[in-house]
């Protein structure tokens, strides 16, 4: 793939504690308590999927260092419970003013650490300044509730009030597809609640956090409410999550990496936002034209390494010549490239193994009598965008989660296999449905084993007004504004005998 040379873009002076520069690189530090810091373990380098070159290094932390982050985390559980929830909410909205100011660097930070093309970087961007927004309206989820004793025998002559009250330490551990909108979509709603936070990010993408603290703490977030840890999961993440003060973990990342969590939590409270699988089932009366359009986005958009990707599409036989030359034409606007070049609709994916993984379901499928009907091919990291057709369930792609611009089609024979094929798989994230009927798209909507379905559109939670999150093998708990707060909390109750 024909490229310029990446570097990191010229960084503001405001941002220039959270890094050193030595022999030319920068190497990033890392936020404990009130100190920007190296970690004390090894020095990790940080590629872009662009040209897969070194753009920065990291200096990982030890469990040592994880211990440092998870003390100086407690230790601010009291001065962040005195704030009060007012005073919490002009810090996220102030936040979210100096993400708006430094729209250029973040957009930036994250074309090149995340290879996303930069017109959804620049959405990524905003998006997460207006979810900061909007935690004004989350606020009535923390007022009190009293309950009369009268309504149950037994009670009578009692009272209760109900409070919400915070875990105390929330670990937030988030994938690399979303670097600036999810760690902010889960610090924002555990600090308004009174929490402090322990943040790690990918390994893949840890840049933006860094910068997003550095925005936290000037927005006035008491020293210790928030520090970042980086280095690999398997040790920087064991710790943090098996640490005795940590309460509470808000993790999205994948299915494998979610149940390892579950495992070795114990009793902490959990949210795990974890892998999907969105079929599009398309009804009888769809209109093909829309459907294959939605169908493209939602698996091609942001090379499909999105949880909320279509990546099987299930239609019945006698509609799926039309729908599959509809999906052929419309793909022919999704151009594959530069990430940083305004015309490119899709970018490299983030890495090797994630290359490999979406070739060898590509592979086998193909091996299993797949048709090709487009793409199937690579250069460095980037995957042409692919639609196969005639895809047979025994395939692997069948079933696990792609994580790249791939559209399997698979065809059935009618409604019932449709909906048995949706409900088999091990995941339910989202789903979609096309059909002119509502009604009828309603009753199917009610049959598909999902937490989110969508009906005549390609599944995308956008800034949480509707809350997401998985069944089955997708997760626990749902996210979004005024949801997500409810993960992070404990109700209280305070019973008085009058
Ligand atoms: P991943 O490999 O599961 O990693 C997610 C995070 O977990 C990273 O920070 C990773 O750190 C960390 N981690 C790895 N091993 C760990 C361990 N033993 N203990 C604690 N943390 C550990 O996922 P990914 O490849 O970054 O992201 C893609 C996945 O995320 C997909 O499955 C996608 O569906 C899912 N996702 C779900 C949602 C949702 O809303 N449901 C949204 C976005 C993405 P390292 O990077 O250092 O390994």
């Amino acid at each position: 793939m024909d490229v310029e040379p990446v570097s990191l873009p010229e960084i503001p002076k405001e941002f220039s504690e959270v890094f050193e520069v030595k022999n030319g690189k920068r190497i990033f530090k890392t936020l404990i308590g009130d100190k920007w810091v190296f970690g004390s373990g090894d020095k990790a380098p940080v590629i872009s999927p662009i040209d897969e070159s070194t753009i920065a290094y990291i200096k990982a932390v030890t469990p040592s260092d994880v211990d440092t982050a998870v003390i100086a985390a407690n230790k601010a559980r009291e001065a962040v419970r005195r704030l009060p929830v007012s005073r919490r909410v002009d810090i996220l909205e102030k936040a979210a003013e100096l993400i708006e100011e430094n729209l250029d660097i973040l957009r930036d930070i994250l074309v090149v650490e995340a290879g996303k093309p930069i017109h959804e970087a620049e959405g990524e961007v905003k998006a997460t300044a207006y979810r900061l927004r909007l935690v004004k309206q989350e606020c009535g989820k923390l007022d009190d509730i009293l309950i009369q004793g009268e309504l149950a025998k037994g009670t009578e002559g009692k009272s209760a009030i109900v409070i919400r009250e915070p875990l105390g330490v929330v670990a937030a551990i988030t994938p690399f597809n979303y670097p600036v909108f999810t760690p902010v979509a889960k610090i924002a709603p555990a600090f308004l609640a009174g929490n402090t936070i322990v943040a790690k990010p990918s390994s893949d993408t840890p840049l933006s956090l860094l910068f997003l603290a550095k925005i936290f703490r000037d927005a006035g977030m008491p020293e210790g409410a928030l520090n970042v840890v980086v280095g690999s999961g398997a040790s920087v993440g064991d710790s943090l999550i098996t640490h005795q003060l940590v309460r509470g973990i808000t993790f999205t990342g994948s299915t494998e990496i979610g149940k390892h969590i579950a495992r070795i939590a114990e009793l902490k409270r959990l949210h795990l936002e974890l892998g999907g699988k969105a079929p599009a089932v398309v009804l009888e009366d769809a209109d093909l034209k829309l459907a294959a359009e939605k169908i493209i986005a939602g698996s091609f958009r942001y090379a499909g390494q999105r949880c909320d990707a279509i990546s099987r599409i299930l239609v019945p036989e006698n509609l799926a010549d039309e729908l599959v030359d509809n999906m052929r034409k419309e793909a022919e606007k999704w151009t594959l490239g530069d990430p940083r070049r305004p015309e490119t609709a899709v970018g490299p994916l983030i890495n090797r193994r994630a290359l490999d993984k979406v070739h060898r379901l590509v592979r086998d499928a193909l091996d299993r009598g797949a048709k090709l009907i487009r793409g199937g091919k690579f250069e460095s990291l980037y995957y042409e965008p692919t639609i196969l057709d005639s895809v047979s369930l025994d395939s692997m792609i069948a079933w696990d989660e792609i994580f790249g611009p791939v559209a399997p089609v698979i065809r059935l024979k009618n409604r019932e296999e449709l909906i048995e094929v949706a409900n088999k798989s091990r995941f339910g994230l989202d789903a979609a449905i096309f059909s002119k009927n509502v009604q009828d798209a309603l009753r199917v909507a009610r049959l598909i084993e999902a937490g989110e379905v969508t009906i005549n559109d390609m599944p995308r939670h956008g800034v949480g007004l509707f809350p997401f999150g998985g069944v089955k093998d997708s997760g626990i708990g749902r996210e979004g504004i005024g949801y997500s707060i409810e993960e992070l909390t404990e109700l209280k109750t305070i019973v008085f005998n009058v």
